[in-house]
């Protein structure tokens, strides 16, 4: 993508840190809503990043934003469902169907390389009319009188600044807001690390499962992911406690190499793939902030919270409060005294989403990566095809983080122990299927 070769601005309404998806639907959305948007990125696209696997409300974003037509061109894998297994054996096996979510859900989603979907996304948000700028590392937030005010920002060789009404922080784990407002938090029980890298020469055929699908597979140490993000390229991830890759007395070659050989259908599915990058290693990934606004300024996505992959739910939850950020943040220009108020708002609704996810996570963890004994204790039936034709458990597998008449989510909440916010007022109402949630009786778990 070409360098923006115009001056930048020195003044606009509203100032993006980081084009990863969150800060690009966060700088299309405002710009949509008629406002001058500068869209800070400190690498160049495309630029490597993890977080492959969409949810299908992803799709509705897209529509929403009037870019799913173009997503749909970029030949990225469709995702019909997640596939859950254990064993060597690959004999004990669930599959999550999206299509099982009940009529006018988006079935289905994509499984993305990121280098090549966040390009696509920050192209969008430069072609809704927001200012992008890349290579460009915002170095400090500007204050006045209590209120972020602007930026200052390195680009070209020179330091710039750059005032506006409302800095949106969108800059993920190395969040410029968390690290000023020392925000950031870390949950003892998700010290967590991810081993992984891509594969190439992948052959569906080898699929014992649904072509297209996520496989997750649980190990008495961990859990494995393999995600087929082009025809022929899957990505391979081993997660595991930060104490199992320490105490192992091996490299991280060999505990990565044993750890997908404990998942035989997942080894079944990269028979003749080759590596095709090194091995990458992430850690302490895992965190959250109670604070996700303040006077002039927001946090999206990961800038404020991130707790684990294992449900797929990062650029999701990103693009969703990025929505929500740029939705509030055009209400409170249009009506500055409503400021603190909206604020409030949004925070909730930010909180309302992450914390299902969260507790769902703890739900796997609890139990020794499986979710079977969560959702039995709670009497859910998950005999036959249980899991598969549940549809509150399908819905909440595919994004419904936000709706109170899924009666697991309820069921989620009322455990204390994975209480991970300090008390908050749910925001509930789901943001994609609002009129399909309003149709709706509550659920009933049987
Ligand atoms: C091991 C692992 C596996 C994952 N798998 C999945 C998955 O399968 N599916 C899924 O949905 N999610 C997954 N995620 C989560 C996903 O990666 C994130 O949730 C998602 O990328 C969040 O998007 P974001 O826009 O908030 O932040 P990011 O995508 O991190 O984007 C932030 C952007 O800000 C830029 N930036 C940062 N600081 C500055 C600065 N000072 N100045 C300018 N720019 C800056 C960065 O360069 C970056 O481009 C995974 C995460 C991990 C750790």
């Amino acid at each position: 993508m070409a360098l923006s070769l115009e001056a930048p601005p020195e003044t606009v309404d509203v100032v993006v840190i980081g084009a990863g998806p969150g800060g690009a639907t966060t700088a299309a959305r405002l710009a949509q809503s008629g406002h001058s948007v500068l869209l800070l990125e400190r690498r160049t696209h495309p630029r490597f990043h993890i977080g492959e696997s969409l949810l299908p409300p992803c799709n509705a974003i897209f529509e929403k934003l009037g870019v799913l037509e173009r997503i749909k061109e970029q030949g990225y894998v469709v995702k019909y469902g997640a596939e859950f297994s254990g064993g060597k054996r690959g004999d004990k096996h669930g599959r999550i169907p999206f299509s099982e979510q009940g009529e006018g859900r988006h079935p289905t989603t994509f499984q993305t390389e990121r280098a090549h979907f966040d390009r696509i996304l920050s192209e969008f948000a430069q072609e809704c009319g927001a200012h992008f700028i890349q290579e460009a590392v915002v170095q400090e937030l500007l204050h006045e009188n209590g209120r972020v005010v602007g930026v200052r920002y390195d680009h070209g060789g020179g330091s710039h600044t750059v005032r506006s009404r409302f800095v949106i922080d969108a800059g993920g784990r190395a969040s410029k807001v968390a690290q000023t407002f020392g925000l950031r938090r870390y949950p003892e029980s998700l010290r967590m690390v991810a081993l992984y890298r891509h594969f190439t020469d992948m052959d569906e055929r080898y699929n014992p499962g649904v072509e297209g699908d996520i496989q997750i597979g649980g190990h008495k140490d961990g859990w494995v992911w393999a995600i087929p993000i082009w025809s022929d390229t899957i990505s391979v991830g081993a997660v595991m406690p930060r104490d199992v890759l320490r105490n192992s007395g091996r490299d991280r070659e060999a505990v990565f190499n044993d750890h997908v050989s404990r998942i035989g259908r997942i080894e079944q599915r990269i028979t003749g793939t080759r590596p095709h990058t090194p091995l990458h290693v992430e850690a302490d990934y895992c965190y959250y902030s109670d604070t996700m606004a303040g006077p002039g300024w927001f946090m999206v996505g990961d800038a404020a919270c991130f707790f684990d992959p294992i449900f797929s739910g990062g650029v999701f939850l990103a693009m969703t409060t990025a929505i929500r950020a740029a939705d509030t943040t055009h209400a409170i220009l249009a009506e500055p005294e409503r400021e603190e108020q909206l604020q409030l708002d949004y925070t909730n609704f930010y909180k309302t989403g992450y914390d299902i996810y969260a507790r769902l996570i703890h739900a796997y963890y609890e139990y020794d990566y499986n979710l079977r004994p969560f959702l039995q204790s709670v009497g859910m039936d998950l005999a036959g095809d249980g899991l598969a034709t549940n549809k509150w458990l399908v819905r909440l597998v595919s994004g419904d983080f936000w709706s109170d008449k899924n009666a697991l989510n309820l069921e989620l909440r009322k455990e204390s122990r994975w209480d991970t916010f300090a008390p908050f007022e749910p925001v509930w109402g789901c943001p994609f299927y609002e009129h399909l949630n309003q149709a709706e009786e509550p659920m009933v778990l049987s």
